[in-house]
């Protein structure tokens, strides 16, 4: 007897294929990680939440959603946490979006959006990114359909780099419809510098109940390997996210790290300024070595290489960036070490 097929949909979903393996963490620059290492007292948490692992963890995240509920200052049920950002992404498209919808997004940006809007059996709606690497919010509203039920806008943008502004934002959310969720992914937001770029929390609270803000203890707070992100919502999409997230999933060891981590948030943000100047000072270097790239509001960079993204990546062996084949690579801020070695690989290949 045959095997039952798999849902159509997954035929288009290409096996995820991991970078190539950097020789060593010091030299992966190609998944936007931290490169400091957690914090003695996150360990310590973490360490002693290990010794309950015979129990289940905290399926209502009590911890969690009190410290994320006094850290922006808002009640607790405006929160949905979940295994990273992306899974809360993955929760909340599966609690609003099915066959018939539309999802609107740019292109290029995040790559798990075409997957978990297939998921859903949505249609994907990709609009194309500016020459610049800025999402053009004029024509994703002109996107927008009576099937649309989600715009996705990714702010900074990964892989490019920019951020959308707040005037243009704004004046997105005046036109789109409010039966249209507009998910702003802020993964990146704690390394933005640019005054005049967009909070998605700002217009959230400023009566646009339509906005979903995604943001993740992956990038700034060092926690990616744990799987820790959230939702900042109107309380009843809060509600369908978390009723559309299997329970238990976030650990208690998870927890326990990202509570403290908010709790010793000034000591990660001092580090998350640090990844910010070498983020400024490769920029810059790879400017005077004649490349051309696109303003970064996060923790890496985008060269534009177009059909020499892959042969430029393999030049950067044994570093390990991530190439876009056709389209570009994106190189993660390291340590000032790596980040001098990858300059130095730049400037050769350009030689
Ligand atoms: N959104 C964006 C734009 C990202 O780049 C990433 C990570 N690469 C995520 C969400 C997911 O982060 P996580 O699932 O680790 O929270």
């Amino acid at each position: 007897m045959p095997i039952p097929p798999a849902r159509k949909v997954l035929d288009g979903i290409p096996p995820y294929k991991p970078g190539r393996p950097a020789d060593s963490d010091d030299l992966k620059l190609s998944s936007n990680e931290n490169p400091y290492p957690p914090l003695p007292g996150v360990m310590k948490r973490a360490t002693e939440a290990l010794e309950r692992i015979n129990r289940y963890p905290d399926a209502g995240m009590t911890d969690l959603y009190d410290a994320l509920g006094k850290k922006f200052d808002l009640p607790t049920e405006r929160f949905a946490a979940g295994t990273g950002s992306v899974a809360v992404l993955f929760s909340l498209l599966s609690a609003y979006c099915e066959a018939g919808d539309e999802i609107v997004y740019a292109w290029r940006s995040f790559e798990a959006y075409p997957i978990a809007a297939d998921m859903t059996g949505a249609t994907s709606v990709r609009v194309p990114l500016r020459p610049d690497a800025t999402h053009d919010l004029i024509a994703m509203a002109e996107a927008v359909t009576e099937r649309t039920k989600v715009v996705l806008v990714c702010t900074p943008n990964n892989p490019t780099g920019p951020a959308v502004t707040q005037e243009v934002l704004e004046s997105f959310l005046d036109v789109v419809p409010d039966h249209v969720l507009v998910v702003v992914d802020e993964a990146y937001v704690e390394f933005v510098r640019s005054e005049d770029a967009a909070s998605g929390l700002s217009c959230l609270l400023d009566g646009h109940d339509n906005v979903v803000v995604l943001r993740t203890f992956s990038k700034a707070y060092g926690l990616a390997g744990l799987r820790v992100g959230y939702a900042i919502a109107d309380p009843d999409v809060a509600a369908s996210i978390r009723k559309a997230t299997p329970p238990f999933t976030v650990t208690d060891l998870a927890q326990a790290a990202a509570v403290a981590s908010l709790e010793s948030e000034d000591e990660l943000m001092e580090r998350v300024e640090s990844i910010v100047g070498e983020r400024t000072r490769v920029r810059r270097a790879l400017i005077s070595q004649g490349w051309e790239v696109p303003d970064s509001q996060a923790n890496f960079v985008w060269l534009p290489l177009g059909d020499d993204a892959t042969a430029f990546a393999e030049a950067c062996a044994p570093l390990s960036v991530r190439p876009f084949a056709g389209d570009g690579v994106r190189v993660s801020i390291g340590d000032p070490a790596a980040n001098d070695r990858f300059l130095k690989a730049s400037a050769a290949f350009r030689a």
